[in-house]
């Protein structure tokens, strides 16, 4: 790097440019050629949005390059390179931590299993985070799906359930059929092509039964953030679930193989109506045919959102400050054994009440404890009246139409 401007800078492109490289490097070592198979992240992806999915498979973007970026001066570019990396790879070293935590309570356990199989012409794969074992007269499989999020939500994205149904699915139904194979670190295969219980007993000496229907079989998600962790599951095998899975791999494998012909273009293909989160990281956003609008060619305008931009970052950092401060006070309240009571510093008088929860009515449970007394016309006319319904408002929604800068991963 030649760029004759601020060190600081250089470090921040020297750093972004290594975990470029090292992403490339782990996806091909872990995960190979990912437009050659449908993966189980593409198949929940295509349940929320199957042109992203499929334009993943047929136009993986180029990595990026921040060394170019930092070349030219563009240190705001450098700088988001930087930011996505870093939430790219938080996920690796989660799952490096969460590992080393397992391993440290005796957990038997194997990273990394992979399922490949081909699915009547279309070649799936899962790769499954961490599968927990229990040999023994009650044996049990946990699949461990590990998600890393800057906030835990509430409840789980159907995509991430979608992923781990597949996952279980596949499991069950694969069991012993030669469709497992395991990498080591280095990313050398140590077992390919056998069945599972045959996988754990060369690589554990587990003993499991050959008929799944015998073994405790469960997945779970685990979200990890950097101050909380929240398991979401038990999910099951569910043929009917599984089925929607491979329904969605097929869709994925031929539309992709439709528009690498020209058979399709990428606009016809359905994608995620309305407001969606998935669009706020989408690497396919620049050409999407939903944000094709009316070009307004004003720099003042663009500066504007520029700035709205910036704010309502500021904003994030700001409450992401606002919480952690809440945090450590709360804490010192506890901490102290004074918890309830009012405290004073010079400046400040303060306390940590514990308040009760929020009451909400619940339309379907009062619907439901109607129906034991009313008729259902006069459960409609009870709710509508004591139903309000607020004014109409406006949604401002602004997203950048450059696609952020990415990984082919
Ligand atoms: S921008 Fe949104 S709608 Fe367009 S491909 Fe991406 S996720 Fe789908």
């Amino acid at each position: 790097m030649t760029n004759s401007g601020d060190p600081g800078h250089a470090l921040l492109a020297q750093l972004a440019h290594g975990l470029v490289r090292h992403g490339e490097e782990q996806t091909r070592r872990s995960l190979g050629d990912r437009s050659a198979y449908v993966g189980m992240s593409d198949i929940g992806k295509a349940i929320e949005c199957l042109r992203a999915a499929v334009a993943s498979k047929v136009a993986p973007h180029p990595p990026a390059d921040p060394v170019s970026a930092y070349r030219q001066g563009d240190t705001v570019a450098v700088e988001g390179i930087l930011r996505r990396e870093l939430t790219l790879h938080r996920g690796h070293w989660f799952e490096a931590g969460i590992e080393a935590a397992f391993r440290a309570n005796r957990t038997p356990l194997l990273p990394q299993v992979e399922i490949a199989l081909d699915d009547g012409g279309v070649p799936i794969r899962a790769h499954l985070d961490f599968v927990l074992l229990r040999g023994g007269p009650k044996p049990a499989v946990r699949v461990l799906e590990l998600k890393s999020m800057k906030r835990i939500p509430p409840s789980l994205y159907p995509a991430y359930e979608a992923q781990l149904y597949g996952q279980i699915g596949l499991l069950a139904k694969q069991w012993n059929r030669p469709v497992f194979s395991l990498r080591d670190e280095a990313g050398g295969i140590r077992f390919s092509g056998i069945g599972f219980h045959d996988l754990v007993r060369n690589s554990l000496g587990i003993e499991l039964p050959e008929d799944p229907h015998l073994v405790d079989l469960q997945g779970w998600v685990l979200a990890v953030s950097m101050t909380e962790a929240k398991p979401f599951g038990p999910y099951l095998p569910d043929t009917t679930m599984l089925s929607l899975c491979r329904k969605t791999a097929k869709a994925i494998w031929q539309t992709a193989a439709e528009v690498r012909s020209g058979a399709t273009k990428l606009d016809a293909v359905a994608i995620c109506p309305g407001f969606h989160p998935l669009c706020d990281c989408c690497p396919f956003v620049e050409d999407c045919p939903k944000f094709r609008g009316l070009c307004v060619a004003d720099p003042a305008l663009d500066q504007d959102l520029d700035e709205l931009a910036t704010l309502k970052d500021q904003r994030s950092t700001l409450n992401d400050e606002i919480d952690e401060r809440e945090e450590r006070i709360r804490r010192f309240c506890h901490l102290s054994g004074n918890s309830a009571q009012w405290q004073k510093t010079a400046l400040f008088r303060f306390r940590n009440a514990r308040m009760p929860g929020r009451k909400t009515v619940d339309p379907n449970k009062l619907r439901s404890a109607l129906e034991l007394h009313l008729d259902d016309p006069t459960i409609d006319a009870v709710l509508s009246a004591s139903t309000n319904i607020g004014a109409d408002y406006e949604r401002l929604t602004v997203s950048p139409v450059k696609a952020p800068q990415s990984l082919s991963a």
